[in-house]
């Protein structure tokens, strides 16, 4: 069975399509697909956790030719084949642990945990080298199939985490560093707040922040943000793009800086990266929403050491840094701030940094 992990980003949001900088962690949360191989060119795929199970063929998987949550499964083997493996007809069980559509990236797990399935049934060892294939596999089939545009954030995270790491993606020249995570010995949790909401309009400010940060680009002549300094900024006039720029700078920076604090065990010094981060995304990016920005003030109240919104934004869900001994005041804190505000009950998750996708029993 292939088993891939869902991600949270703990720092470096919106600078993957700019060339920059991000710091993801594989989590606990996991999807699992059973493969069966058959002797046709008929595929089928169920989820435990949708009742639309799609049947087709291996002619009928590729862009344009799938709806619904299936394609997500089945742009997988369409991917693989596309790079010029001899993907077989397959009988695809899906199951999940992650939640969907909160930001965790239900979405890379499940193309993930197909690929890895699939390559088992192929033999093929889960080198390095293989695990890169696999990630633009599952990136081709987000992006082409399921039509999600996507820079391979997930699907990398995903399959190359370590254990007790998180995991830096340079996405300049695709290059990923492990970065060791010692806040367990510090006594510190990483905790995830699902906000349940995800506000409309979100692929349309998606594609909007992407065409600020392209027009900001241009105006400054570079190759990407990633070139730019906060002295260059001052070049880009209109004061919109100008913020979503600095929002991308600052952000690039901060990681550095979150990478070197890590290193030194200063999570003091994290934390407040951590909720810098999440005021850019929220003044200079405009992509935070009530629901974020009440988790993470309350999360400070309440004794978080940081704060922030984590993935594209507009809902989804916010993390907090907090002593083990503050967890539960922490999220109680926020459940009482949403009942207050009159808004829905919000999920609490756990961020426990783990490792890649691989096979299991
Ligand atoms: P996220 O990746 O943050 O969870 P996305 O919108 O990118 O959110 O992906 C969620 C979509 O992925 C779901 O709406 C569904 O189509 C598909 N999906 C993910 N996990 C499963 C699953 N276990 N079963 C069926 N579909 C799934
Ligand atoms: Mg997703």
């Amino acid at each position: 069975m292939g088993r891939a992990p869902g991600r949270v980003n703990l720092i470096g949001e919106h600078t993957d399509y700019n060339a920059g900088l991000c710091l993801p962690l594989a989590l606990s949360y996991a999807t699992t697909v059973r493969a069966t191989v058959r002797v046709d060119r008929a595929v089928s795929v169920r989820s435990a956790q949708v009742d639309e199970p799609w049947t087709g063929t291996l002619d009928d998987v590729g862009p344009g030719q799938v709806e619904g949550w299936a394609s997500y499964a089945v742009g997988v083997l369409w991917a693989l084949r596309e790079s010029g493996w001899e993907v077989p007809g397959v009988d695809l069980e899906v199951d999940s642990t992650v939640p969907m559509g909160a930001g965790l990236s239900s979405s890379a797990a499940l193309e993930c945990a197909v690929a890895v399935a699939v390559a088992d049934l192929l033999d093929h060892d889960l080198t390095p080298e293989l695990r890169r294939t696999l990630v633009e596999a599952c990136r081709r089939a987000e992006s082409e199939v399921a039509g999600a545009p996507t820079g391979g954030l997930d699907q990398t995270v995903s399959l190359l985490a370590s254990p007790g790491s998180a995991l830096l993606i340079d996405f300049r020249d695709g290059s990923t560093r492990d970065v060791p995570l010692g806040w367990d010995d510090a006594g510190l949790r990483l905790l995830v707040v699902d906000t349940r909401v995800s506000h409309a309009l979100v692929d349309g400010g998606y594609a909007a922040r992407r065409a600020d940060c392209e027009a900001a680009t241009a105006a400054l002549g570079l190759p990407s943000l990633r070139e730019a300094t906060l002295a260059d900024l001052d070049r880009v006039e209109h004061p919109r793009e100008r913020g979503r720029a600095r929002h991308v700078v600052t952000e690039n920076a901060r990681v550095e800086e979150a990478v070197v604090a890590i290193g030194e065990l200063d999570w003091t010094r994290l934390g407040t990266l951590m909720t810098a981060s999440h005021v850019s995304l929220r003044d200079d990016f405009e992509v935070s929403c009530h629901e974020l920005d009440l988790v993470v003030d309350t999360a400070l109240q309440a004794g978080a050491l940081g704060a922030r919104m984590t993935g594209g934004g507009f809902g989804g869900s916010a993390i907090a840094l907090v002593p083990a001994e503050r967890a539960d005041a922490v999220a109680r804190a926020v459940d009482l701030a949403f009942v207050a505000a009159g808004l829905g009950a919000v999920h609490h998750l756990d961020a426990v940094p783990s490792g890649p996708a691989g096979i299991v029993a």
